[in-house]
């Protein structure tokens, strides 16, 4: 049955490269509702049935992501590697919140131990980009880092650390204060990430064509002024790297200062334009002032060639982290182990306290906040060692002796720069679920080192090269405008002086042709046909096979509009 999958795997990308599957779905609403049982069987049926169903039913539900067609969104980049690395985590299906459940998997992944930071895959994927030491756990004592599963979770994890230092020795109704800065160009997880967090201001800067679709300093510096006049908590700003309709670049080097003055975390966001790091002159050119950013994601799921889901993000101090998602040990008595120094800890914590453990831990009291809803996990842990009369402080190793809560003497037990890392930060700590799965980290030490740094540079020259090829073709043919300088592989256009329904009537034409997916934004409120050149098996062929259709699509359009029909 094995063999089966892996005959069916290796037929499917044959026929993605054959062209014999069109890149979309045509199917309507419900089509697999009507083609399958409303029940589960009751008998087992064989693998070779239920393959036959997928190839039959499911692979003609798809919209073919992998497809070399495919130029909506930003790809999500599988490759043999991460297929291969993906059957094995799959087949050996384990568990990596802490070192003790699977060693290989929390070394090669997350984990920082009893003084050996250990985050293979992390730390080599690092160097290939050309990370700042500040954003280096290998280089840095305070830096961390956590291969979450997407750049939502891992913005949702920076802006939590955000809160927990923003909120550090304050009272807990500030945290209705807090303030969040992004602009109308930020991918929309910003706003999800408020809306999980709890944070009621979040401020969507706008942007201009003139100013490349850009964060402004000047207007984050106002901004921020007016929000503190207003009695509010800046607490946050989200710059991206290649935003997601655009790919716009915001000033990372001349938000820093802003950030700096106020206290602001600063996270920058490179979901897809991250990989481009790689080559030295796109981070010459792009990617200055990270080392004066607070974390840093990007998605080695998308450019990267890892598969869905991997995202790796960097902080320069990952106790901040920590403390906003650490649980307090007395939650979890299974968890604790002797394997590292947090087991060690907290089996101490648990050993004073029986009475919390029994009846499940102290709620968190006022002037504490739970651990995901802002101050530091510290301060939980803490209070239960207070209330109990003894026990150790989490972080130190030290005994706990803990001011009253709120009192400044009790921010001074958060330390304003977290612990080094030469203290325990198991995955459970970072994550914001409990169990990750997947093994993530595999995929990507499988794709960094069958491709090599070589390897993979010279597939984003490629990406490089078929950008230019489309935007010269456009920039040739006068019935089409390029909207924006083209960047990391992304290329939007329109028709030059056309109405925004005569761009949506181009984009629908040339998706239902079957022969490439694009997708769209609107820029300024104008309708732009977004191409991004980027999957796994693209070719300059099927750019140029692209390139054609949409030639095809605008005559078309034309010709109806001047024979008087209304598209
Ligand atoms: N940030 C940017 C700039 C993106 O382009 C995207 C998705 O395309 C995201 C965040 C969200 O990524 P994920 O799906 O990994 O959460």
């Amino acid at each position: 049955m094995g063999r089966a999958a892996a005959d069916f795997a290796a037929d499917y990308y044959e026929a993605l490269l054959a062209g014999h599957l069109p890149v979309m779905s045509q199917a309507q609403p419900g089509f697999l509702r009507r083609a399958l049982p409303a029940a589960a069987p009751e008998q087992a049926e064989s693998g070779e049935a239920v393959l036959q169903d997928v190839k039959a039913l499911i692979l003609p539900g798809l919209t073919h992501w992998q497809h070399p067609r495919f130029f909506a969104y930003f790809p999500c980049c599988a490759s043999v590697p991460s297929i291969l690395g993906g059957v094995l985590a799959a087949a050996m299906n384990v568990l990596g919140f802490q070192w003790a459940a699977s060693p290989a998997c929390t070394e090669l992944e997350q984990v920082i131990v009893r003084g050996v930071s250990s985050l293979i895959s992390l730390d080599w994927l690092a160097q290939l980009l050309g990370l700042p030491p500040s954003l280096c756990p290998a280089a840095s004592p305070a830096a961390g880092a956590v291969l979450y599963g997407t750049a939502s979770e891992a913005l949702l994890a920076a802006l939590l650390a955000a809160k927990a230092r923003t909120l550090a020795g304050r009272q807990p109704e500030d945290a209705l204060r807090l303030v969040v800065y992004a602009t109308d160009q930020t991918h929309s997880c910003c706003r999800k990430a408020c809306m999980v967090s709890g944070i009621l201001h979040l401020r969507q800067l706008p942007t201009c064509a003139e100013q490349g679709y850009a964060m402004q300093p000047q207007a984050l510096e106002a901004a921020v002024q007016a929000d503190l006049a207003a009695g509010l908590l800046p607490c946050f700003v989200c710059a991206t790297i290649g935003t997601t309709g655009c790919c716009a670049v915001d000033p990372v080097a001349e938000l820093v200062p802003v950030a700096q003055r106020h206290s602001i975390w600063l996270h920058v966001d490179a979901a897809w334009a991250g990989a481009f790091a790689i080559l030295p002159e796109q981070r010459q050119a792009h990617f200055q002032g990270l080392e004066g950013a607070d974390s840093y994601d990007v998605n080695p799921h998308k450019a990267l060639l890892c598969g869905w889901e991997c995202s790796a993000a960097y902080f320069q101090d990952i106790q901040w982290v920590r403390r906003a998602l650490t649980v307090p040990p007395a939650d979890s008595p299974y968890l604790v182990n002797d394997a590292c120094g947090s087991g060690r800890m907290s089996l101490q914590l648990v050993e004073a306290a029986p009475g919390e453990v029994a009846d499940g831990p102290a709620a968190p009291t006022a002037g504490t906040f739970g651990a995901s809803s802002g101050e530091c996990a510290g301060s939980c842990f803490a209070s239960i060692a207070a209330d109990t009369g003894s026990g150790t402080d989490c972080f130190s190793g030290e005994p706990a002796s803990t001011p009253p809560k709120g009192s400044p003497a009790a921010a001074a037990s958060c330390p304003a720069s977290g612990p080094t890392n030469q203290q325990p930060v198991e995955r459970q700590d970072v994550d914001i679920v409990f169990g990750h799965g997947g093994f993530r980290g595999l995929r990507l030490w499988m794709v960094l080192r069958m491709y090599g740094g070589d390897g993979l540079r010279c597939l984003m020259q490629h990406r490089l090269r078929m950008q230019r090829f489309l935007a010269d073709m456009l920039a040739a043919d006068e019935r089409f405008e390029v909207v924006v300088p083209p960047r990391f592989g992304l290329v939007c256009f329109c028709l030059r002086g056309s109405r925004n329904q005569d761009n949506a009537a181009l984009l629908e034409a040339v998706n239902s042709s079957g022969t490439a997916f694009l997708s769209h934004t609107l820029l300024s409120g104008r309708y732009v046909i977004r191409c991004a050149l980027g999957g796994t098996l693209t070719q300059g062929c099927h750019v140029e096979a692209a390139w054609r259709t949409v030639q095809r699509c605008a005559g078309a359009l034309r010709a109806a509009q001047v024979g008087g029909h209304r598209v």
